[in-house]
């Protein structure tokens, strides 16, 4: 299994999808760059969660905070104090340091040397805002984008007059100083989050109790029953991208892990390389994130119940999960081997095929357009007047080096949809091939109307 991880960030690197960060000095503390096909695969995950919440879903509207907020925004969450940091060990003999949940045994697992008593290390990122490095100007880099909703909360109810149950969602740079990175984009100290908070209404007064079970009136719906809701929708976005259902499970986390605001968590965990790990995470914070920074900040964020008239701070439903890990994901549950070559060419027949099985909303480049010759020149000038027009609309590359097989070849290491052939076909009947990765299958198609077939 490590081996199939290795290939992955190998091809990762040499493909364009990620690079060590700062590579030429060496690298820099476990970040990464995403390169030109891991910026578009990106950005295609992250368009596909943000379609589902703010199209697909009723009633959640979109938030853009900024990464840096007032120290007591932290101070209120309680990101400052022991709640959110780990337990770290350091090694006597080589100074290393670990986290102490990830150690198997009472020894470095480096160099066998002697550890350390264990003590709690923040994970937040210290910096200063403005030109003096003074306590007055220090600040940190936000450790999850949620924070930046809960203080918006009263805006965003305000400017778009939502009633509760409503939902607002984000994505954006999230930064922890982890102390064991590890597994590749898995676990970094940079990394991004697609998160939703769905704000709903905690007790049931006699009228909505009627309703509370009924699927056509959501109002009424209970904390619990928006959980169960959300959990199933996460999992149907997975499934509706193509992700293998024997990959994907659930846990309920335990009563022991759960953080102190939590009532409920369920993890989303996809089956790595490495092991299951979590991916996402569906919380029931209950109410303390509003009643919290209302009773920090003296700004009432509570609602009124319109019939009893009752005061109530919402309960919140969080769904988070991180770009990066999702990314890894997609390319672990795409990625397939071949034994002896799928192509149709003999040279390929001998080799090791790679191809990624992306779903075709997320593969970085939808369309490849291939002369079959290169040295004809009607066939190339036709081949580049299919590529202008097709990349008005689509991620596209145009590729005439090598045999046609070969560049099939690396296209569907890439994850291309579909490859276009111009051929001496195309040059009498304006046709040209359309291959699938997935099938191999080669069908003819009019070259006036291939962009309605990608
Ligand atoms: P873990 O137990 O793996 O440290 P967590 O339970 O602390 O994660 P949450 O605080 O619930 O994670 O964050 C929500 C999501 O953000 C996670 O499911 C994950 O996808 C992502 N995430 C959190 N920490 C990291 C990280 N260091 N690197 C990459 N993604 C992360």
């Amino acid at each position: 299994m490590e081996d199939l991880m290795n290939k992955i960030v190998s091809l990762a690197k040499r493909r364009g999808f990620v690079y060590p960060s700062s590579e030429i000095y060496g690298g820099f503390g476990s970040c990464y760059d995403f390169g030109p096909l891991g910026v578009e695969l990106k950005n295609n995950i992250k368009k596909s969660w943000w379609d589902e919440m703010t199209k697909k879903q009723e009633n959640i509207v979109g938030l853009d905070a900024s990464i840096l907020m007032s120290p007591k925004v932290w101070q209120a969450s309680g990101h400052l104090t022991a709640g959110f940091a780990d337990e770290l060990v350091e090694c006597k003999k080589c100074r290393k340091r670990f986290r102490k949940d990830f150690i198997e045994g009472k020894k470095c697992p480096e160099c066998n040397g002697e550890l350390s008593e264990s003590r709690k290390f923040n994970l937040m990122m210290k910096t200063y805002v403005g030109p003096v490095e003074d306590e007055a100007e220090e600040t940190y880099l936000r450790a999850e984008t949620c924070q930046g909703i809960y203080v918006n909360f009263k805006n965003v109810a305000q400017s778009t007059r939502l009633k509760i149950p409503f939902g607002i969602c984000q994505i954006g740079k999230s930064f922890r100083n982890e102390i064991t990175p590890k597994d590749f984009i898995y676990r970094v100290r940079e990394f991004e989050q697609m998160e939703m908070q769905w704000f709903c209404p905690a007790s049931l007064d006699k009228v909505t109790q009627i309703n509370a079970d009924s699927d056509a009136d959501k109002r009424g719906w209970t904390p619990d029953k928006w959980f169960e809701f959300w959990l199933k929708e996460r999992l149907n976005w997975y499934y509706g991208l193509g992700i293998k259902e024997e990959n994907l499970r659930t846990r309920e986390v335990g009563k022991d892990e759960l953080a102190h605001y939590a009532k409920r968590a369920v993890d989303i965990e996809y089956k790595f390389p490495f092991g299951w790990k979590e991916v996402e995470g569906v919380h029931n914070r209950g109410d303390w994130d509003l009643s919290n920074h209302s009773k920090a900040s003296g700004e009432d964020l509570g609602c009124i119940n319109e019939e009893t008239k009752e005061k109530y701070f919402p309960n919140i439903i969080e769904t988070s999960i991180g770009v990066d890990r999702c990314l890894l994901m997609f390319l672990c549950d795409g990625y397939e081997e071949v034994e002896g070559g799928r192509t149709e060419t003999t040279e390929a027949k001998k080799e090791l095929e790679t191809v990624l099985k992306l779903h075709k909303n997320l593969a970085p480049v939808k369309v490849a357009v291939l002369p079959l010759v290169k040295n004809k020149p009607e066939i190339v000038e036709k081949a580049k007047e299919v590529y202008s027009f097709l990349k008005q609309n689509f991620v596209c590359q145009y590729d005439e080096s090598g045999s046609i097989g070969r560049r099939y070849r690396r296209q569907d290491e890439i994850g291309t949809v579909f490859c276009i052939t111009i051929d001496f076909q195309t040059l009498e009947d304006n046709t040209v091939t359309v291959r699938d990765r997935d099938t191999m299958e080669q069908r003819r198609s009019s070259a006036m109307s291939i962009d309605k077939i990608i």
